[in-house]
């Protein structure tokens, strides 16, 4: 069997307005204080929920710290490989702002790489390309996603292949089911708190919240959320690389008082004396790891200890590096917690079929109401029920993507 072509499909997806809903949630669960008031935050447009930003129209950053910039639309990279005996996979590299840039390096860089080779020569490949622009400096980043992508749909077409799901080739079957815990935010203790109810409404026995305040605001709807959702709920908190050590450190012990079970990306990514530093001041799990994709990026984070769960995200990984990360933080006993974010529904189909045959898996991310537009492009819905995905026996990848739809969806 042979790659025959190769075709990336940068998208733009409108969200079916998550934030909106969210506080539409919100103004239910709400009804008991001020409906104006409640009204007027959602007047206020979709992006009340967070701190004040610059807007671009399409893209916007936050006003006050030099954080990621975010787009207003569900964006992302789809894949489709070819091959000569007419078996195609598909498979996303994660690009949450810019997904030309992603398609750009496929189309001009994957592509000759690829064309002819055998796609069960998966790991080989995976070498080949990450070697191609090593030397160049681009050891992650735009490139590293867009042979992350191509490594899923390559092993999409071996499990079309051969019948199989990726999991029973990528380690086989650890699990039958796996755990989500959704993402939830906000900047009002009281609309978190309504927000959180509303998901272990639908379910789900974990929730993270996304809280872009400084450790006492943090710290405030913690509390909030803690109150409402009682002690049987799982909570984390993901605090977007805004804190320094200190005042990790401080938010740290609030939240270990809260039983929360992990604090997410409270520094700058190279931060990593920091993050070992506060790895050893805290009780409780310090999480990161979403901005790395290669097991050498994570080298030193490992050595060092700085962290206490692994977080990578298999749409910048891909699957056959997932796995090394995997493999390499087994060795050092640290559970993985495969991060999803605004990743598309290949990417959350990659994850699931990446967490059944990942030994030290712990939980998955998974985001409730994006899903339904995240699922602009499939031919059938793919979701989970209850707070956990069921790992089926469906060949490849087991989603069906509706290539028409995909195209509806193309950037230029
Ligand atoms: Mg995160």
């Amino acid at each position: 069997m042979k790659i025959k072509d190769i075709t990336a499909f940068p998208i733009r997806v409108p969200r079916e307005d998550e934030d909106a809903k969210n506080a539409d949630a919100a103004k239910n669960g709400a009804a008991a204080r001020n409906e104006t008031a409640a009204k007027n935050e959602t007047a206020e447009g979709k992006l009340s929920h967070r701190p004040p930003v610059i807007d671009f129209g399409d893209y916007f950053v936050d006003a006050e710290t030099f954080t990621s910039i975010y787009s207003k639309h569900h964006e992302t990279t789809v894949i489709k490989v070819e091959t000569d005996t007419g078996i195609v996979g598909w498979g996303e590299a994660q690009s949450p702002v810019s997904p030309g840039t992603t398609g750009s390096i496929i189309e001009n860089l994957v592509r000759p790489l690829i064309l002819g080779r055998d796609p069960f020569d998966i790991e080989a490949i995976w070498t080949r390309n990450y070697g191609a622009m090593r030397e160049r400096g681009h050891p992650t980043g735009f490139y590293v996603d867009a042979i992350g992508g191509t490594d899923i749909a390559l092993w999409d077409i071996v499990g079309k292949a051969t019948g199989k799901p990726v999991h029973k080739l990528a380690g086989g079957r650890y699990r039958d089911r796996i755990k989500l815990y959704v993402g939830i935010g906000g900047i009002d203790p009281e609309k978190v708190a309504d927000i959180a109810e509303e998901h272990v409404g639908y379910g789900y026995q974990a929730l993270k919240l996304h809280l872009l305040l400084d450790a006492d605001g943090v710290a405030e709807i913690a509390r909030a959320v803690r109150k409402r959702v009682g002690p049987g709920v799982m909570l984390m908190c993901d605090v977007h690389m805004r804190q320094s050590v200190a005042s990790a450190i401080k938010l740290g012990r609030e939240l270990e008082k809260l039983d929360f079970a992990w604090l997410e990306s409270p520094l700058v990514p190279d931060d990593i004396p920091g993050a070992a530093a506060l790895a050893d001041a805290l009780d409780m799990a310090v999480a990161i790891g979403e901005w790395n994709r290669t097991r050498y990026e994570m080298r030193e984070a490992f050595e060092r200890r700085a962290f206490d769960i692994v977080m990578h995200d298999i749409a910048r990984t891909g699957i056959t590096e997932g796995h090394r990360i995997g493999t390499i933080a087994d060795t050092y006993n640290i559970p993985v917690a495969p991060h999803v974010g605004g990743g598309g529904i290949l990417s959350v189909a990659a994850t699931v079929e990446y967490s059944a045959s990942c030994s030290n898996f712990m939980i998955m991310e998974h985001s409730h109401h994006a899903n339904e537009y995240k699922n602009a492009i499939t031919a059938e819905y793919f979701g989970p029920s209850n707070g956990y995905f069921e790992v089926t026996g469906k060949p490849g990848l087991g989603i069906e993507i509706d290539q028409s739809l995909v195209e509806k969806y193309q950037v230029s």
